[in-house]
This record gives C-alpha cells, sequence and structure tokens, in this order.
C-alpha cells in the first residue's frame, strides 16, 4: 500500500529524516514512536505529501511519486497523482482540526462533496453511518466546540473514514486528550485495526502500539534505531537507546 524508501527531508539546514525505508502492506497497522523531535510527524505529512522531501521514493498501491526538481527543490510532479494519494491516506490530527463554522456533520461532508464531487444526500448517509460507527451519531447537529476532545476527535476520525481512503495515517491522535477521554478513542482505533485497515499510528501511548500494531518503527534523530514486532521491540528491546525510551514513558 505504502512503500518509502531512502527517504529524506530537511527544513533549511537542518536535516531531520536521514534515509528511512519502510513497507506497509494492506492490512499492516504500523506504529512509529520516538523521542519529541525524532520526525515522526515529518514522515506522516511526507507520506502524503503535505511536505516535499529531498531524496528518496514514496510508492502509494505500486505508484512510485514522480518528482520535478531536485534537492530543496525536489516537489511532486503531478497534481491529480497529489490529489489521488492524499485523498487516499486520510490523516487524524492530534488537534482534531475540526472546521469550528461547520457542524460535525457538515464537517464530515465536507471533502466528499467539494474533494470527491459526491452527492450531497449521498455524503450525508456515509457521514451519518460513520458518525454512528464512531458512537457519536446523535451530534450531527453539535457545533464542534459542544464536544468533548474525545468526542471532536470520534468526529475528525469519522471525517477521515468519510473519504473512503485506502489507508488512515494518525498524528498522535490521544495526546490532546484527559486519560478517561483518550479511551474512546483508543477504542475506535482499535475496531478499525480489528477490521483490517492499513494504518499509521504516531504515538506515545506503548500500551496503544503492543495492543494494535503488526509492526513498530522506533525512530532516533531521524533514522530507524529498531523495528520490529511489537512483542519483540517492547518485550526485548535491543538497543540502548530503545531501553532509554521505553522506561522515560512507563
Ligand atoms: P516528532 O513528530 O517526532 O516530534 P517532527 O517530525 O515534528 O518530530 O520534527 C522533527 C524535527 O523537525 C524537529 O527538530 C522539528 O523541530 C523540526 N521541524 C518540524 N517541522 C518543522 C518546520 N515546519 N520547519 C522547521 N523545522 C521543523
Ligand atoms: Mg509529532
Amino acid at each position: 500500500m505504502i512503500e518509502v524508501r531512502n527517504l529524506h527531508k530537511a527544513y533549511g539546514a537542518l536535516e531531520v529524516i536521514k534515509g528511512v525505508d519502510f513497507t506497509a502492506h494492506k492490512g499492516d497497522v504500523i506504529s512509529l514512536i520516538g523521542s519529541s523531535g525524532s520526525g515522526k510527524s515529518t514522515i506522516l505529512r511526507c507520506v502524503n505529501l503535505l511536505e516535499d522531501s529531498q531524496q528518496g521514493d514514496i510508492l502509494f498501491q505500486g505508484e512510485p511519486v514522480t518528482w520535478k526538481g531536485e534537492g530543496q527543490r525536489r516537489h511532486p510532479a503531478d497534481a491529480k497523482q497529489v490529489l489521488r494519494i492524499r485523498t487516499n491516506l486520510s490523516m487524524v490530527f492530534q488537534q482534531f482540526n475540526l472546521w469550528s463554522h461547520l457542524t460535525i456533520l457538515q464537517n464530515v461532508m465536507e471533502a466528499p462533496v467539494t474533494v470527491l464531487g459526491r452527492d450531497k444526500a449521498e455524503a450525508e448517509k456515509t457521514a451519518r453511518r460513520y458518525l454512528d460507527k464512531v458512537g457519536i451519531g446523535d451530534k450531527c447537529d453539535a457545533w464542534p466546540a459542544q464536544l468533548s476532545g474525545g468526542q471532536q476527535q470520534r468526529a475528525a476520525i469519522a471525517r477521515a473514514l468519510a473519504m473512503e481512503p485506502q489507508a488512515l495515517l494518525f498524528d498522535e491522535p490521544t495526546s490532546a486528550l484527559d486519560p478517561e477521554l483518550e479511551q474512546e478513542v483508543i477504542k475506535v482505533i482499535k475496531d478499525l485495526a480489528a477490521e483490517g485497515r492499513t494504518m499509521m499510528i504516531v504515538t506515545h501511548d506503548m500500551k496503544l502500539a503492543a495492543d494494535v500494531s503488526d509492526h513498530v518503527i522506533f525512530l532516533h534523530e531521524g533514522r530507524i534505531e529498531e523495528e520490529g514486532r511489537p512483542d519483540t521491540l517492547f518485550g526485548s528491546p535491543k538497543s540502548e537507546r530503545l531501553r532509554g525510551f521505553l522506561s522515560s514513558t512507563v
């Protein structure tokens, strides 16, 4: 589904991703863990082409992103390809990013109508179905500010699902939530994993990573320091840095 080869990314002179490789097959759940600033969000943003990268390949369903220019001047060459990839890799952000001037239902209908050109009645039906699925079908007419953080994040997940993407990208989806609200979002993510959805999850929650992932990647300063199955990686970490990281997160 998603393949990244030798990815390099710099912000000006600051090199933040220094040659990263991974593959997410259909149905895989991959978690990215690591200290703040290690490059986790940047990788997700590069994968769905919200950021340019200077070197390396990104393939979506076997189709490589085509680039023009080199190094700091490298950009995707094909706007249609960018749109296709971005609409197929829906992202869920730490801060929910709901539109405050739209109701919950309108938030979920917006992109299917404006980006995918769906019929409004059809988009509304789909939106209601996904809002039901994440347990807030009764909040359709509420404004985002009237919802708890956990409900807002579930609305953001429904919004991502309404695009019927090939994969979901989560960037610290529970970090902005109080512990009691975290659980309702974690339950939704676990349900999605159990359905066999392809997902990449950046998380500080090692229990979530251990519970849902097929593969965990530990990043350190823009490189993969260690990776593997969650039971191996958490059960017998090889790298001193990973052991230090894990002992600091519990
Ligand atoms: P993480 O998500 O693991 O905390 P990030 O991917 O957000 O890490 O950041 C990796 C590095 O890139 C950090 O040093 C951060 O300060 C830097 N960085 C992130 N976004 C930008 C930006 N837009 N401009 C400049 N530097 C950035
Ligand atoms: Mg981040």
